[in-house]
C-alpha cells in the first residue's frame, strides 16, 4: 500500500519550482554577514537567530505591508556583484537539497542598482551564482532566470531586452511584479509585445489579490504564457450547493487553453489572501483540473517540501497527485520542448515511480 507523502519523503522526490523570487529566500546569517560586508544599516537584528526570527515572524504577520519588509531588507544587502553571486549560489544550493531538480527563479535587476550596478553586471553576477550553486550541488539541480520589471515603474521595455539579450545564456523569460491595484498589466504592453515579437516567453504578476480583470488582461491584452499566482480565477466560478461548478468564460478559457497557474498557497495565506490552507482555492483548481503548479520558499521556513506536505495533509493528496503538479510545472517551464520532455521521461517519472509504491 501507499504510504502517504511526508515533508522527508517529499524530500527525495524530484521537484520543479517555477514561481520563486531571488530576494525571497535568503539564509539569515548570509543577511547578516553581507550586511556587515557591505556597510547596511537598518536590519532589524544584528545575529542570525535574531534575523531568521524576525523574518519568520514577519512573513506570517498576514500584513502585507510586514511581509513586504523582508524584501527591503534583503533587497538592501544585495547591491553588490559578489553579494548577487553569493546569494544566487546559495539558492541553487539550497533548492538542490530540498530535491528541487528545477527552477526558474525571478529578480528585478533594476533593484539591485542603488550601488550604480548596470542591469547587465546585475544580470551576469546573478548568472554566475547559480552555475556556482549549481556545479556545488553536483549538477543535481538546472536553474534558470526571469527577469521582473516593477509594475509601479517604467523601465519594462528596458528589462525585456534584457531578458532576450541575456537568452542563451540562462535568463528564459520576463515577468512584472509589484502591485497589482492602480498598475494594470497593459501599462506595460510595449514590453509583452517586444517580448512576443523576439518569440521569447514571459509570465505575468497577476490575480494574486487584485482579481478577474488583472488576469483579464495579463492573458486577452498583454498574451502571457503563463499567469504568476492567477489564483483569483476562482472568484470566476461558482460552487452551487448542489450540482457541478459553474464555470464562467475567462475560467474556462484558462483552464481550456492549459494555462500554467503559479500558485503559491503559503505566500498567500502568509499575506492574508487565503485563510488557511485547507480553504485555499487550490484545492478546487485541481479539482477541476487547472493547470496547477505549486511553488514556494520563503523567508518563513518553507521549502517546496514542507508546502507540498502541507497540501497533502490539507487535501489528502498522495504520490500521484504531487507527480501530476510536478509535471504540470515541468510542461509550464520556459525551456525548449525536448529539454521538458527529458526531464519529465529522464528525471521526474523514474522519481516518483520507486515512491509511489
Ligand atoms: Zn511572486
Amino acid at each position: 500500500m501507499e504510504t502517504a507523502p511526508t515533508t522527508e519523503t517529499i524530500r527525495t522526490a524530484p521537484k520543479v519550482l517555477l514561481h520563486d523570487h531571488l530576494d525571497g529566500g535568503l539564509r539569515p546569517t548570509t543577511v547578516a554577514e553581507l550586511a556587515a560586508e557591505t556597510g547596511y544599516q537598518g536590519l532589524p537584528a544584528e545575529d542570525p537567530d535574531g534575523l531568521g526570527a524576525w523574518f519568520r515572524a514577519a512573513a506570517g504577520s498576514g500584513s502585507l505591508e510586514r511581509y513586504l519588509q523582508t524584501f527591503a531588507h534583503t533587497v538592501g544587502v544585495m547591491q553588490t556583484p559578489d553579494a548577487l553571486r553569493r546569494v544566487a549560489a546559495e539558492c541553487a544550493e539550497d533548492l538542490a537539497a530540498d530535491g528541487v531538480v528545477y527552477a526558474e527563479v525571478r529578480y528585478a535587476p533594476e533593484l539591485h542598482t542603488e550601488r550604480d550596478l548596470h542591469l547587465a553586471e546585475v544580470v551576469e553576477a546573478v548568472l554566475a551564482g547559480f552555475a556556482e550553486g549549481s556545479a556545488r550541488s553536483g549538477g543535481a539541480i538546472r536553474v534558470g532566470c526571469l527577469l521582473t520589471a516593477m509594475r509601479h515603474a517604467a523601465r519594462s521595455r528596458e528589462i525585456a531586452e534584457l531578458a532576450v539579450r541575456y537568452r542563451d545564456s540562462g535568463v528564459v523569460g520576463f515577468d512584472i511584479a509589484g502591485a497589482e491595484a492602480g498598475f494594470p498589466p497593459t501599462r506595460h504592453l510595449d514590453a509583452f509585445e517586444y517580448v512576443r515579437q523576439q518569440n521569447a516567453h514571459f509570465t505575468i504578476h497577476a490575480g494574486e489579490a487584485f482579481g478577474l480583470p488583472s488576469i483579464w488582461e495579463a492573458l486577452q491584452w498583454c498574451g502571457a504564457d503563463r499567469l504568476g499566482h492567477g489564483v483569483r480565477i476562482v472568484d470566476d466560478i461558482a460552487v452551487p450547493a448542489e450540482g457541478p461548478p459553474e464555470i464562467g468564460r475567462l475560467a474556462a478559457y484558462v483552464r481550456d487553453k492549459r494555462i500554467p497557474l503559479e500558485l503559491c498557497p503559503s505566500s498567500n495565506v502568509q499575506t492574508g489572501a487565503a485563510p488557511s490552507i485547507a480553504a485555499h482555492p487550490i484545492g478546487l483548481l485541481a479539482q477541476l483540473r487547472f493547470r496547477v503548479t505549486v511553488n514556494n520558499r520563503l523567508m518563513s521556513g518553507c521549502t517546496m517540501s514542507s508546502e507540498l506536505a502541507e497540501l497533502v495533509d490539507a487535501f489528502g493528496y498522495g504520490w500521484s497527485d504531487l507527480q501530476r503538479f510536478t509535471i504540470n510545472a515541468m510542461k509550464s517551464a520556459f525551456l525548449p520542448f525536448d529539454e521538458r520532455l527529458a526531464f519529465i521521461d529522464d528525471v521526474i517519472k523514474p522519481g516518483f515511480a520507486v515512491l509511489v509504491g
